[in-house]
Protein backbone atom coordinates (compact mmCIF):
# COMPACT_ATOMS: atom_id res chain seq x y z
CA UNK A 1 0.00 0.00 0.00
CA UNK A 2 3.00 2.59 -0.97
CA UNK A 3 2.74 5.95 -1.48
CA UNK A 4 0.22 7.46 -0.07
CA UNK A 5 0.12 10.59 -1.52
CA UNK A 6 2.00 9.92 -3.90
CA UNK A 7 0.16 12.62 -6.11
CA UNK A 8 3.32 14.88 -6.31
CA UNK A 9 6.61 12.35 -5.22
CA UNK A 10 8.99 14.09 -3.06
CA UNK A 11 10.06 17.74 -3.44
CA UNK A 12 13.64 17.85 -3.10
CA UNK A 13 14.99 20.81 -1.04
CA UNK A 14 15.43 24.03 -3.13
CA UNK A 15 19.27 24.03 -2.63
CA UNK A 16 19.81 21.07 -5.15
CA UNK A 17 18.22 23.11 -7.98
CA UNK A 18 21.16 23.39 -9.90
CA UNK A 19 21.57 20.07 -12.05
CA UNK A 20 17.91 18.93 -11.99
CA UNK A 21 18.78 17.63 -15.59
CA UNK A 22 21.41 15.51 -14.30
CA UNK A 23 18.81 13.90 -12.29
CA UNK A 24 16.51 13.10 -14.98
CA UNK A 25 19.56 11.41 -16.54
CA UNK A 26 19.99 8.90 -13.40
CA UNK A 27 16.37 8.28 -13.50
CA UNK A 28 16.67 7.85 -17.24
CA UNK A 29 19.68 5.39 -16.49
CA UNK A 30 17.90 3.45 -13.76
CA UNK A 31 14.64 3.21 -16.19
CA UNK A 32 16.62 2.14 -19.14
CA UNK A 33 17.82 -1.05 -16.93
CA UNK A 34 14.40 -1.84 -16.14
CA UNK A 35 13.23 -1.22 -19.97
CA UNK A 36 16.26 -3.75 -20.90
CA UNK A 37 15.95 -6.91 -18.37
CA UNK A 38 11.94 -7.17 -19.79
CA UNK A 39 12.46 -6.61 -23.03
CA UNK A 40 14.57 -9.78 -23.17
CA UNK A 41 11.93 -12.33 -22.21
CA UNK A 42 9.51 -12.15 -25.28
CA UNK A 43 12.70 -13.19 -27.13
CA UNK A 44 13.63 -15.83 -25.41
CA UNK A 45 10.13 -17.58 -25.16
CA UNK A 46 10.12 -16.98 -28.93
CA UNK A 47 13.11 -19.45 -29.57
CA UNK A 48 11.74 -22.00 -27.12
CA UNK A 49 8.21 -21.60 -29.27
CA UNK A 50 9.86 -22.08 -32.75
CA UNK A 51 11.65 -25.41 -31.59
CA UNK A 52 9.15 -27.05 -29.25
CA UNK A 53 8.22 -30.31 -29.44
CA UNK A 54 4.07 -30.32 -29.42
CA UNK A 55 3.54 -33.17 -27.41
CA UNK A 56 4.94 -31.80 -23.96
CA UNK A 57 4.32 -28.66 -24.63
CA UNK A 58 2.77 -27.81 -21.38
CA UNK A 59 4.98 -30.00 -19.56
CA UNK A 60 8.18 -27.73 -21.33
CA UNK A 61 6.21 -24.57 -20.88
CA UNK A 62 6.44 -24.90 -16.86
CA UNK A 63 9.89 -25.64 -16.96
CA UNK A 64 10.81 -23.23 -19.50
CA UNK A 65 9.28 -20.45 -17.47
CA UNK A 66 11.22 -22.35 -14.12
CA UNK A 67 14.54 -21.97 -15.89
CA UNK A 68 13.56 -18.66 -17.74
CA UNK A 69 12.56 -17.25 -13.62
CA UNK A 70 15.96 -18.89 -12.70
CA UNK A 71 18.04 -17.11 -15.15
CA UNK A 72 15.94 -14.01 -14.65
CA UNK A 73 16.91 -14.20 -11.04
CA UNK A 74 20.43 -14.90 -12.06
CA UNK A 75 21.06 -12.66 -14.56
CA UNK A 76 18.97 -9.84 -12.18
CA UNK A 77 21.59 -11.09 -9.19
CA UNK A 78 24.31 -10.70 -11.32
CA UNK A 79 23.74 -6.90 -12.85
CA UNK A 80 23.26 -5.96 -9.07
CA UNK A 81 26.19 -7.29 -7.66
CA UNK A 82 28.15 -6.24 -10.63
CA UNK A 83 27.42 -3.14 -9.78
CA UNK A 84 28.71 -3.69 -6.05
CA UNK A 85 32.62 -2.66 -4.95
CA UNK A 86 34.30 -6.14 -4.46
CA UNK A 87 35.30 -4.61 -1.05
CA UNK A 88 31.76 -5.18 -0.28
CA UNK A 89 30.85 -8.21 -1.93
CA UNK A 90 34.35 -9.83 -0.02
CA UNK A 91 31.96 -9.36 3.03
CA UNK A 92 28.45 -9.87 2.03
CA UNK A 93 26.34 -12.09 -0.33
CA UNK A 94 24.56 -9.57 -2.36
CA UNK A 95 20.55 -11.49 -2.37
CA UNK A 96 17.70 -9.27 -4.18
CA UNK A 97 16.28 -6.31 -4.59
CA UNK A 98 14.83 -4.88 -2.21
CA UNK A 99 13.75 -1.40 -3.97
CA UNK A 100 14.87 1.88 -4.98
CA UNK A 101 14.79 5.11 -4.59
CA UNK A 102 15.55 8.34 -6.43
CA UNK A 103 19.76 7.94 -5.97
CA UNK A 104 19.27 4.79 -4.34
CA UNK A 105 19.28 0.98 -4.33
CA UNK A 106 18.22 -1.02 -1.30
CA UNK A 107 19.45 -5.14 -1.56
CA UNK A 108 19.18 -7.95 0.65
CA UNK A 109 22.01 -9.29 2.07
CA UNK A 110 23.79 -11.96 3.99
CA UNK A 111 26.57 -11.38 6.17
CA UNK A 112 29.38 -14.28 4.56
CA UNK A 113 30.86 -14.92 8.47
CA UNK A 114 27.91 -14.94 10.47
CA UNK A 115 25.27 -15.36 7.74
CA UNK A 116 23.14 -12.59 9.45
CA UNK A 117 20.86 -10.39 6.85
CA UNK A 118 21.19 -6.92 6.46
CA UNK A 119 19.98 -4.76 3.66
CA UNK A 120 22.37 -2.46 1.81
CA UNK A 121 21.43 1.01 0.68
CA UNK A 122 23.76 1.82 -2.25
CA UNK A 123 23.63 4.96 -3.09
CA UNK A 124 24.69 6.83 -6.04
CA UNK A 125 26.85 10.01 -5.34
CA UNK A 126 28.13 11.06 -8.45
CA UNK A 127 25.66 14.12 -9.18
CA UNK A 128 25.60 16.68 -6.17
CA UNK A 129 21.50 15.98 -5.77
CA UNK A 130 22.64 12.42 -5.05
CA UNK A 131 25.78 13.46 -2.76
CA UNK A 132 24.10 15.64 -0.39
CA UNK A 133 20.96 13.29 0.23
CA UNK A 134 23.28 10.92 0.91
CA UNK A 135 25.56 13.28 3.14
CA UNK A 136 22.31 13.65 5.05
CA UNK A 137 21.42 10.77 5.47
CA UNK A 138 24.85 9.44 6.44
CA UNK A 139 25.23 12.15 9.53
CA UNK A 140 22.03 11.31 11.05
CA UNK A 141 22.57 7.47 10.39
CA UNK A 142 26.06 7.74 12.25
CA UNK A 143 24.54 9.57 15.23
CA UNK A 144 21.44 8.07 16.39
CA UNK A 145 20.88 4.65 17.64
CA UNK A 146 17.30 4.22 18.91
CA UNK A 147 14.85 0.86 18.84
CA UNK A 148 12.54 3.16 16.45
CA UNK A 149 15.00 4.07 14.21
CA UNK A 150 17.10 1.82 11.30
CA UNK A 151 20.36 0.88 12.67
CA UNK A 152 23.31 1.32 10.34
CA UNK A 153 25.87 -1.19 11.01
CA UNK A 154 28.26 -0.24 8.88
CA UNK A 155 29.38 1.90 6.14
CA UNK A 156 31.55 1.60 2.83
CA UNK A 157 32.36 4.99 1.03
CA UNK A 158 33.58 5.26 -2.14
CA UNK A 159 33.70 8.24 -5.12
CA UNK A 160 30.92 7.38 -6.57
CA UNK A 161 29.20 5.49 -4.18
CA UNK A 162 28.48 4.67 -1.03
CA UNK A 163 26.67 1.42 0.60
CA UNK A 164 25.07 1.80 4.04
CA UNK A 165 24.45 -1.13 5.65
CA UNK A 166 21.83 -1.48 7.72
CA UNK A 167 19.26 -3.80 9.64
CA UNK A 168 17.08 -5.56 7.44
CA UNK A 169 13.48 -4.65 7.94
CA UNK A 170 11.04 -7.52 6.57
CA UNK A 171 7.77 -6.66 8.29
CA UNK A 172 6.27 -4.10 5.52
CA UNK A 173 5.51 -0.71 6.00
CA UNK A 174 3.03 0.73 7.97
CA UNK A 175 -0.09 0.74 5.95
CA UNK A 176 0.58 -2.80 4.52
CA UNK A 177 0.24 -4.19 8.29
CA UNK A 178 -2.88 -2.19 8.74
CA UNK A 179 -4.63 -4.07 5.38
CA UNK A 180 -3.16 -7.55 6.11
CA UNK A 181 -4.25 -7.71 9.65
CA UNK A 182 -7.73 -8.25 9.08
CA UNK A 183 -8.45 -6.32 12.05
CA UNK A 184 -7.09 -3.19 13.20
CA UNK A 185 -8.54 -0.91 16.31
CA UNK A 186 -7.98 2.41 17.49
CA UNK A 187 -5.62 0.18 20.18
CA UNK A 188 -3.29 -1.15 17.27
CA UNK A 189 -3.18 2.73 15.50
CA UNK A 190 -2.17 3.59 19.05
CA UNK A 191 0.68 1.27 19.35
CA UNK A 192 1.93 1.91 16.17
CA UNK A 193 1.93 5.89 16.89
CA UNK A 194 3.60 5.22 20.02
CA UNK A 195 6.72 4.22 18.70
CA UNK A 196 6.82 6.76 15.55
CA UNK A 197 6.70 9.47 18.46
CA UNK A 198 9.28 7.78 20.89
CA UNK A 199 11.87 8.13 17.54
CA UNK A 200 10.71 11.23 17.05
CA UNK A 201 11.12 12.54 20.49
CA UNK A 202 14.48 11.12 20.56
CA UNK A 203 15.70 12.73 17.46
CA UNK A 204 14.22 15.98 18.55
CA UNK A 205 16.09 15.67 21.68
CA UNK A 206 19.11 15.42 19.32
CA UNK A 207 18.42 18.58 16.91
CA UNK A 208 17.42 16.62 14.17
CA UNK A 209 14.21 16.85 12.22
CA UNK A 210 13.18 14.16 9.76
CA UNK A 211 11.34 16.46 7.50
CA UNK A 212 9.82 13.24 5.48
CA UNK A 213 7.65 11.29 7.83
CA UNK A 214 5.22 9.22 5.76
CA UNK A 215 3.51 5.73 5.81
CA UNK A 216 6.44 4.52 3.65
CA UNK A 217 9.15 5.58 5.62
CA UNK A 218 7.89 3.84 8.49
CA UNK A 219 8.85 0.04 8.53
CA UNK A 220 8.31 -3.12 10.86
CA UNK A 221 11.00 -4.85 11.77
CA UNK A 222 10.61 -7.89 11.47
CA UNK A 223 6.42 -9.78 10.59
CA UNK A 224 5.10 -10.47 14.25
CA UNK A 225 3.09 -8.94 16.08
CA UNK A 226 5.22 -7.96 18.66
CA UNK A 227 8.05 -6.01 16.12
CA UNK A 228 9.27 -2.91 15.81
CA UNK A 229 8.26 -0.22 13.91
CA UNK A 230 11.70 1.64 12.76
CA UNK A 231 11.83 5.30 11.13
CA UNK A 232 14.03 5.11 7.98
CA UNK A 233 15.33 7.28 5.36
CA UNK A 234 16.25 10.16 6.73
CA UNK A 235 17.74 11.90 3.07
CA UNK A 236 16.06 15.03 3.79
CA UNK A 237 16.84 15.10 7.52
CA UNK A 238 18.31 18.21 9.32
CA UNK A 239 21.24 17.94 12.00
CA UNK A 240 21.02 21.49 13.62
CA UNK A 241 24.61 20.61 15.41
CA UNK A 242 25.98 20.03 11.88
CA UNK A 243 24.51 22.55 8.98
CA UNK A 244 23.46 26.09 8.72
CA UNK A 245 19.57 25.77 9.78
CA UNK A 246 19.30 29.53 9.20
CA UNK A 247 19.13 28.71 5.94
CA UNK A 248 18.11 24.79 5.76
CA UNK A 249 15.22 25.31 7.83
CA UNK A 250 13.44 27.71 5.32
CA UNK A 251 13.68 25.01 2.46
CA UNK A 252 10.43 23.58 1.05
CA UNK A 253 10.83 19.46 0.85
CA UNK A 254 9.48 16.51 1.89
CA UNK A 255 6.53 15.27 0.50
CA UNK A 256 3.59 18.00 -0.02
CA UNK A 257 0.93 15.98 1.34
CA UNK A 258 2.80 15.86 4.36
CA UNK A 259 3.69 19.04 4.32
CA UNK A 260 2.99 21.62 7.62
CA UNK A 261 1.36 25.01 6.41
CA UNK A 262 4.56 27.06 7.56
CA UNK A 263 6.14 25.19 5.19
CA UNK A 264 4.48 25.40 2.58
CA UNK A 265 4.28 29.39 3.51
CA UNK A 266 7.89 29.43 3.62
CA UNK A 267 8.32 30.99 6.96
CA UNK A 268 11.25 30.09 8.96
CA UNK A 269 10.37 26.49 10.56
CA UNK A 270 11.46 23.99 13.10
CA UNK A 271 11.03 20.08 14.60
CA UNK A 272 7.54 20.98 14.52
CA UNK A 273 6.86 20.20 11.00
CA UNK A 274 7.59 16.37 11.85
CA UNK A 275 4.33 16.44 14.54
CA UNK A 276 2.87 17.95 11.55
CA UNK A 277 3.44 15.35 9.64
CA UNK A 278 2.80 13.05 12.60
CA UNK A 279 -1.34 14.01 12.34
CA UNK A 280 -1.36 13.29 8.83
CA UNK A 281 0.07 9.88 9.29
CA UNK A 282 -2.71 9.07 12.03
CA UNK A 283 -5.13 10.58 10.46
CA UNK A 284 -3.97 8.02 7.04
CA UNK A 285 -3.97 5.20 9.78
CA UNK A 286 -7.60 5.35 11.37
CA UNK A 287 -9.30 6.25 8.52
CA UNK A 288 -7.30 4.71 5.58
CA UNK A 289 -8.02 8.67 3.65
CA UNK A 290 -5.80 11.70 3.27
CA UNK A 291 -6.69 15.06 5.32
CA UNK A 292 -5.44 17.50 2.65
CA UNK A 293 -5.67 16.16 -0.88
CA UNK A 294 -6.02 17.42 -4.16
CA UNK A 295 -4.93 17.04 -8.01
CA UNK A 296 -4.09 20.57 -8.07
CA UNK A 297 -0.99 21.58 -6.01
CA UNK A 298 -1.89 24.73 -5.45
CA UNK A 299 -5.86 24.04 -4.25
CA UNK A 300 -3.77 20.98 -1.79
CA UNK A 301 -1.53 23.77 -0.11
CA UNK A 302 -4.09 26.42 0.57
CA UNK A 303 -6.01 23.59 2.04
CA UNK A 304 -2.76 22.79 4.14
CA UNK A 305 -2.68 26.07 4.89
CA UNK A 306 -5.84 26.70 5.80
CA UNK A 307 -5.78 23.69 8.34
CA UNK A 308 -9.35 22.73 6.91
CA UNK A 309 -9.94 18.89 7.39
CA UNK A 310 -12.64 17.11 8.02
CA UNK A 311 -13.69 13.67 9.71
CA UNK A 312 -16.95 13.17 7.80
CA UNK A 313 -17.78 9.84 5.62
CA UNK A 314 -16.55 5.93 7.34
CA UNK A 315 -14.78 5.41 9.77
CA UNK A 316 -14.72 8.38 11.14
CA UNK A 317 -18.37 8.11 13.09
CA UNK A 318 -17.13 5.45 14.70
CA UNK A 319 -13.50 6.94 15.93
CA UNK A 320 -13.42 8.37 19.33
CA UNK A 321 -13.32 11.87 20.06
CA UNK A 322 -10.24 11.24 21.80
CA UNK A 323 -8.05 10.03 19.31
CA UNK A 324 -9.61 13.28 16.65
CA UNK A 325 -8.74 15.59 19.67
CA UNK A 326 -5.18 14.00 19.56
CA UNK A 327 -4.80 14.67 15.75
CA UNK A 328 -6.19 17.85 16.27
CA UNK A 329 -3.59 18.70 18.59
CA UNK A 330 -1.20 17.62 15.88
CA UNK A 331 -2.95 19.15 12.95
CA UNK A 332 -2.68 22.91 14.13
CA UNK A 333 -1.82 25.46 11.87
CA UNK A 334 0.14 27.85 14.37
CA UNK A 335 3.47 25.35 15.22
CA UNK A 336 3.61 27.21 18.67
CA UNK A 337 0.30 25.55 19.79
CA UNK A 338 0.93 22.20 17.98
CA UNK A 339 1.74 19.15 20.11
CA UNK A 340 5.23 18.65 20.92
CA UNK A 341 6.86 14.92 20.40
CA UNK A 342 6.69 14.57 24.14
CA UNK A 343 3.27 16.11 24.60
CA UNK A 344 1.88 13.76 21.84
CA UNK A 345 3.25 10.71 23.57
CA UNK A 346 1.87 12.32 27.02
CA UNK A 347 -1.69 13.08 25.29
CA UNK A 348 -4.11 10.47 26.98
CA UNK A 349 -5.32 8.58 23.58
CA UNK A 350 -1.58 7.52 23.13
CA UNK A 351 -0.57 7.44 26.72
CA UNK A 352 -3.33 4.91 27.29
CA UNK A 353 -3.46 3.10 24.17
CA UNK A 354 -7.19 3.95 23.50
CA UNK A 355 -7.88 2.41 26.84
CA UNK A 356 -11.33 4.00 26.63
CA UNK A 357 -11.78 3.63 23.43
CA UNK A 358 -14.15 1.48 21.87
CA UNK A 359 -12.70 -2.27 20.10
CA UNK A 360 -14.29 -1.65 17.13
CA UNK A 361 -12.70 -3.53 13.92
CA UNK A 362 -11.61 -0.53 11.45
CA UNK A 363 -10.19 -2.75 9.12
CA UNK A 364 -12.84 -2.55 6.85
CA UNK A 365 -13.28 0.88 6.51
CA UNK A 366 -9.87 1.67 6.05
CA UNK A 367 -8.98 -1.10 3.91
CA UNK A 368 -11.34 0.58 1.40
CA UNK A 369 -10.39 3.71 2.09
CA UNK A 370 -6.89 2.97 1.13
CA UNK A 371 -7.88 0.52 -1.83
CA UNK A 372 -9.84 3.54 -3.42
CA UNK A 373 -7.39 5.99 -3.25
CA UNK A 374 -4.26 3.42 -4.40
CA UNK A 375 -6.61 2.83 -7.34
CA UNK A 376 -7.13 6.78 -7.83
CA UNK A 377 -3.22 7.45 -7.93
CA UNK A 378 -2.86 4.54 -9.87
CA UNK A 379 -4.74 6.20 -12.70
CA UNK A 380 -3.40 9.24 -12.22
CA UNK A 381 0.25 8.58 -12.09
CA UNK A 382 0.74 4.92 -13.81
CA UNK A 383 -0.43 5.06 -17.37
CA UNK A 384 0.50 1.74 -18.14
CA UNK A 385 2.12 -1.70 -17.69
CA UNK A 386 2.09 -4.24 -14.57
CA UNK A 387 -0.76 -4.36 -12.27
CA UNK A 388 -1.20 -2.07 -9.39
CA UNK A 389 -0.56 -4.76 -6.88
CA UNK A 390 2.10 -7.02 -8.57
CA UNK A 391 5.50 -5.57 -7.74
CA UNK A 392 6.68 -5.08 -11.06
CA UNK A 393 3.52 -2.37 -10.97
CA UNK A 394 4.74 -1.15 -7.81
CA UNK A 395 8.04 -0.52 -9.22
CA UNK A 396 7.04 0.85 -12.14
CA UNK A 397 4.65 3.16 -10.20
CA UNK A 398 7.51 4.11 -8.05
CA UNK A 399 9.92 4.98 -11.20
CA UNK A 400 7.04 7.34 -12.86
CA UNK A 401 6.43 9.20 -9.72
CA UNK A 402 10.09 9.61 -9.81
CA UNK A 403 10.19 11.04 -13.18
CA UNK A 404 6.57 13.24 -12.32
CA UNK A 405 8.51 14.30 -9.11
CA UNK A 406 11.23 15.22 -11.17
CA UNK A 407 8.98 17.51 -13.71
CA UNK A 408 7.73 19.52 -10.76
CA UNK A 409 11.54 20.40 -10.09
CA UNK A 410 12.17 21.43 -13.58
CA UNK A 411 9.09 23.87 -13.27
CA UNK A 412 9.97 25.08 -10.07
CA UNK A 413 13.36 25.98 -11.34
CA UNK A 414 12.18 28.02 -14.52
CA UNK A 415 9.41 29.84 -12.37
P1 LIG B 1 13.37 8.18 -2.09
O1 LIG B 1 14.85 7.98 -2.10
O2 LIG B 1 12.89 8.89 -3.28
O3 LIG B 1 12.87 8.76 -0.81
P2 LIG B 1 12.62 5.65 -1.07
O4 LIG B 1 12.40 6.22 0.28
O5 LIG B 1 11.65 4.62 -1.54
O6 LIG B 1 12.69 6.76 -2.19
P3 LIG B 1 14.92 4.20 -0.13
O7 LIG B 1 14.90 4.74 1.23
O8 LIG B 1 16.23 4.05 -0.80
O9 LIG B 1 14.09 5.05 -1.15
O10 LIG B 1 14.19 2.82 -0.11
C1 LIG B 1 13.99 2.03 -1.27
C2 LIG B 1 13.16 0.81 -0.87
O11 LIG B 1 13.90 0.00 0.02
C3 LIG B 1 11.85 1.17 -0.17
O12 LIG B 1 10.85 0.31 -0.65
C4 LIG B 1 12.13 0.87 1.29
O13 LIG B 1 10.97 0.43 1.94
C5 LIG B 1 13.17 -0.25 1.20
N1 LIG B 1 14.09 -0.19 2.35
C6 LIG B 1 14.84 0.87 2.72
N2 LIG B 1 15.57 0.58 3.82
C7 LIG B 1 15.26 -0.70 4.15
C8 LIG B 1 15.69 -1.60 5.20
N3 LIG B 1 16.57 -1.22 6.12
N4 LIG B 1 15.16 -2.82 5.23
C9 LIG B 1 14.26 -3.21 4.29
N5 LIG B 1 13.82 -2.44 3.29
C10 LIG B 1 14.31 -1.20 3.21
Amino acid sequence: MSQMGCGYGKVMPEGSKVGYVSVVRSLVAFTRVDRDETEKKPEKRKMFWFGANTKNREQKERRLSQNMRDTGHRLKTKTYKDKFDPRVTARYDIKALIGRGSFSRVVRVEHKGTHQPFAIKMMEVEFPEGREVCTTELTVLKRVSHPNIVHMVEVFQFPHRVYMVLELATGGELLDRVVSKGHFTERDATKAIKMVLAAISYLHSLGITHRDLKPENLLYYHPGSNSRLLVTDFGLAIDSTSVDTSWSLRTTCGTAEYMAPEMVQRKPYWSAVDLWAMGVISFIVLSGSMPFEDDSRTKLYRAIMRGKYSYSGDPWPCVSNLAKDFISGLLRVDPSSRLTAEQAQQHPWVASEAATSSCTNLHRPISHNLRQRASRDSSRCHSGGGGHGSARGRRERRIHLKVCNTRYLIQVNKG
